[in-house]
Order: C-alpha cells, then sequence, then structure tokens
C-alpha cells in the first residue's frame, strides 16, 4: 500500500457542537501501521454515511500524518525523534510555521505540524480536542495505552493496559506538548501503541483503538469493526489494567546496541538476568517485572522499559 504523501490523511464533519478528534500517525516514519489504520477507519466512516440512514456523528474528527519525511524513507527520523524535542509554545511554533528558515528536517516537520493541528482546531470550530496518537513498536506483544497530562479517563477508554509514569522518563514528547498548548479549547490526549510496526495485526488493533476513542467521545452510536474486535479484547484482557514505570535503560548509540532475541512488549523478566549487549558489556535485568517496548531496531534511545503493576497491588 502507498503512503500518503500528504499531511491530512482523512476529515470528517457531522453536526456542530461535539469535540474535533484529532488523529495522528507517522510520527515516527517507521511506523505506518497507524496511517493504514486511519485511512481504514475513514472509509468505513464515509461508507457509513452514504449507506446508513441511522448513521450520525457529532462533532469532527481528522487524520493527520506526522513525520512525513522520516515516513517516505521508511526511518524513525532523518535527524532527530519527532516525538521528542516538543520545547516550544505553539505561539512560537506558528511564528516559524509563516516564515520557515534554515529548519532541519525534523524541525520543520514539527512546525508544519503544530500549525496544521491548529487550522484544524479553527475549522472545526469544536468544543473540545481529543487526541490519540497511533504508534508501533520494533518488538511483539500486546498493545498498551500512554496517557497525556490530565488524560486518564480517556485513556483507559481505549480498553487497553494503561503505562502511568512513561511521560516522568520523556520529556518534550508530542503527547506533552498537544495536552499543555493553548488551542482555545480544552485538549486531552492518548499514545496508543498497537503491536509490532510490520504486524498486520496492528493494524487492526489501531482501528479498534480509534473506535474506543469515538465511543468515549461519545460522537456516534453504535459504531464498531467486529471482525477485529474480539482480537483486541483477547490482547488486552489477560493484562492488568494499570501499571506504572519502574526503570528506563538510555541507550546513547543504538548502533552499540543488541537486544537479546526472544522479547516482546509485557515479557516478564526477573533481577539478575541477561537482557541486551551494549558497548560490548551485558545489560542485566536490575529488578524483577514486565518488559516494554525492547528496542529491536537501529534508531532511538530507549533501550527498554520496565513496568510493574498498580491495579493487583502486586509490587513485581
Ligand atoms: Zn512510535
Amino acid at each position: 500500500m502507498e503512503l500518503s504523501q500528504h499531511r491530512v490523511i482523512g476529515r470528517f464533519a457531522g453536526g456542530n457542537g461535539g469535540p474535533l478528534i484529532l488523529l495522528t500517525a507517522g510520527i515516527h516514519g517507521n511506523e505506518p501501521a497507524g496511517i493504514y489504520a486511519i485511512r481504514r477507519f475513514f472509509d468505513f466512516l464515509h461508507q457509513q454515511s452514504s449507506q446508513n440512514p441511522a448513521f450520525s456523528w457529532q462533532g469532527s474528527i481528522v487524520g493527520l500524518c506526522g513525520n512525513l519525511s522520516a515516513l517516505r524513507l521508511n526511518v524513525r527520523y532523518v535527524g532527530t525523534d519527532l516525538n521528542r524535542g516538543w520545547h516550544r509554545t505553539l505561539a512560537d511554533y506558528i511564528a516559524v510555521a509563516e516564515s520557515p528558515q534554515d529548519l532541519s528536517v525534523e524541525e520543520a516537520e514539527r512546525y508544519q505540524l503544530a500549525a496544521a493541528i491548529l487550522e484544524e482546531v479553527r475549522l472545526s470550530a469544536a468544543s473540545s480536542l481529543i487526541i490519540l496518537d497511533l504508534h508501533t513498536t520494533s518488538a511483539g506483544g500486546a498493545v498498551f495505552a500512554v496517557p497525556g497530562p490530565d488524560s486518564l479517563d480517556f485513556t483507559m477508554g481505549l480498553q487497553a493496559p494503561v503505562i502511568k509514569g512513561l511521560l516522568d522518563n520523556l520529556k518534550g514528547t508530542f503527547l506533552e506538548f498537544v495536552c499543555s498548548a493553548d488551542w482555545g479549547i480544552p485538549a486531552q490526549a492518548a499514545a496508543f501503541e498497537g503491536g509490532q510496526h510490520d504486524d498486520p495485526s496492528s493494524v487492526d488493533n489501531c482501528v479498534q483503538a480509534i473506535l474506543h476513542c469515538c465511543r468515549f467521545a461519545g460522537v456516534s452510536h453504535a459504531i464498531g469493526v467486529k471482525d477485529s474486535e474480539d482480537a483486541y479484547v483477547a490482547i488486552c484482557q489477560p493484562l492488568e489494567k494499570m501499571l506504572e514505570v519502574r526503570y528506563r535503560y538510555h541507550v546513547d548509540d543504538a548502533a552499540e546496541w543488541q537486544m537479546h532475541p526472544g522479547f516482546v512488549n509485557f515479557s516478564v523478566v526477573v533481577s539478575g538476568e541477561k537482557l541486551a549487549t551494549y558497548r560490548g558489556e551485558e545489560v542485566i535485568c536490575p529488578m524483577d517485572g514486565y518488559l516494554l517496548m525492547p528496542l529491536y531496531q537501529r534508531q532511538g534511545h530507549d533501550g527498554f522499559f520496565i513496568v510493574g503493576g498498580l491495579a493487583s497491588g502486586i509490587h513485581l
């Protein structure tokens, strides 16, 4: 499937007064599954609106591509990670987007994306903004969701395990920016990690996350894509509902990083276990817990995270 060369993947407007749902995908350029999911969702939406007399929609929804330059090259980023470095205000980004000069690839993407979101907010005249940022991981395993600041209730609405504390370990994320930026309306945001980059079921999982997002927002009645819903429930069900980050291993140079094979998201690991080699040294697991986002690609600075459960009270 060809990737979009344009920022806007799709747009749909229903009745006035509802929220604007903003779907973003491809903030990392080697994660196209979210874009395929957004396209599939808009196809479904247009089909429903033209063929189903009972269909209704309150508010607007738009899908935007993140790092267009990196998506064209199928790399996580060209120069710097677009999911880091969001340290300026929305007003700063808009000012630069209007007269761009001497920008790096990702800086240009950053300014253009911020301007595109503001444009959509103005176009929609919405009363609130709900942002779902779709990602995939280099390792396989179960899906999970990450809440933006003050967005826990929305994130739990995605019906996937929720990982708290991730943003404390990652400064300047897109999620942090979109929740704190002054859009003129209140905003909630969550990131959704839909599975392994190239696994076709990651697209199904992202579609399900979009549907849960729409249900949470209350924009439409009884929308669903039944064939992949059961698989989504199955991949979410065995896990604890809420977990928190206990540890992050920082990697300066991913070219020197070699994760040992066989780990996936939510692999159970124990203190003392050998997890990887970095610069020729064994990396030893510092505590018991669940492994998250083990790094199996040549770009990125997070070797792995270890998370533990909250809901069960078990301190792994
Ligand atoms: Zn990502």
